[in-house]
């Protein structure tokens, strides 16, 4: 289904409600960031949403195809509640939920054929996500009404066929989403080479309907975990924010406001097919990437060098997860499988 499809690419985005004790912040306001406090080689961004009872929503999101192999989203939205702006406005507010999910950054040409035999894909599985506005929702329900007509007319039809079914794509091709979807079409490939580049490609399509850079050809990716560069690329570690559990949290006490439970007799959900491949290959090439792109210390490498050679294992604290399937997407080796945890086990997003 993604064959001649540009390969997907995705965002982790890790987020926090916040109770403030005033209206300080009305419900409705909005306010979206580029970069800070990524650096410019790495592309994403922030977003500070008002909710209503003064409810303050404020999240990072990372995209999943940066180089530096420290790259943690968890800790960068730490670090932009550090900036005084944003501090100020958390000043006596009090932390109250928090999550994580991925989101497809990929576009119009990352889309993948949206049926199949007895298939239609609908929402962020079929990427309906609009990059350039950060919003999917729109996006993800006009995908659900489309395919409701087109199941309609196959029940009718008594047809559940590739054929019959392939009428949802002409749907979406005619409607309000796809013009949309194609004046975002190149907007997160133009990051691939840095902030500047992504600034001038993302202008410069404002003038030209959606192309940018790509104004013959489209621009190509390629998937985020294949960006990710070996240790000794510079620079090696990125800046950790100064936890002070008032403004700042460790990713412990931010899985606990995830409200995320899972019973822990039962088998691990993440799927690691060769652990091996953890202890002696990624220490020494990638220094173990899992435990700074899982937004809920999920992975902990128990690995200790002796004689020349490292040994231990790999924990899985598998019950910490709050299934925003981050690790089955960045790890750089794809050995790692997410799979629904047993009967609707999971972090509890009410409100998010
Ligand atoms: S284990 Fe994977 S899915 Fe679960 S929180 Fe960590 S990165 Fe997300």
């Amino acid at each position: 289904m993604t064959q001649g499809r540009e390969p997907q690419v995705y965002a982790a985005g890790v987020k926090e409600l916040w109770q403030l004790p005033d209206d300080r912040f009305k419900a409705g306001s909005v306010i979206h960031t580029l970069g800070y406090p990524l650096p410019p080689e790495t592309f994403g961004g922030g977003f500070i949403y008002g909710m209503a009872a003064n409810v303050l929503d404020i999240g990072m999101v990372t995209g999943l195809d940066y180089k530096n192999p420290t790259t943690d989203p968890h800790n960068e939205l730490q670090r932009m509640k550090e900036h005084p702006a944003v501090a100020r406005m958390l000043d006596g507010a009090r932390l109250i939920r928090y999550g994580a999910k991925a989101i497809p950054e990929g576009g119009l040409f990352a889309m993948p054929r949206p049926c199949a035999d007895g298939l239609l894909i609908v929402g962020d599985s079929a990427g309906f996500l609009n990059g350039m506005r950060l919003k999917g929702i729109h996006l993800g329900m006009k995908s659900g009404m489309l395919a409701a007509e087109t199941l309609w007319e196959a029940l009718q039809a008594d047809a559940f066929d590739r054929e019959t079914l392939a009428s949802y794509e002409r749907r979406f091709k005619e409607s309000w989403a796809y013009a949309e979807l194609r004046t975002a079409r190149n907007f997160h490939q133009g990051f691939h080479n840095g902030l500047l580049p992504g600034l001038i490609n993302a202008g410069l399509a404002t003038f030209t309907g959606g192309a940018g850079f790509g104004f013959i050809n489209k621009l190509h990716g390629e998937p985020g975990y294949a960006r990710m560069k070996k240790m000794g690329w510079q620079p090696k570690e990125t800046p950790r924010a100064k936890i002070d559990n008032v403004l700042t949290f460790d990713k412990l006490t931010d899985v606990y406001n995830s409200g995320t439970m899972h019973e822990e007799n039962q088998p691990s959900h993440l799927i690691v097919s060769d652990t091996n491949i953890c202890r002696d290959r990624c220490t020494v090439e990638y220094g173990n990437p899992c435990r700074s792109f899982c937004p809920a210390a999920v992975y902990e490498p128990l690995f200790e060098k002796s004689d020349g050679k490292f040994e231990g294992r790999l924990q899985i604290n598998f019950t910490n997860c709050v299934h925003c399937k981050t690790c089955d997407i960045a790890d750089p080796y794809q050995i790692i499988t997410w799979v629904p945890p047993q009967g609707g086990e999971g972090p509890v997003y009410t409100g998010m």
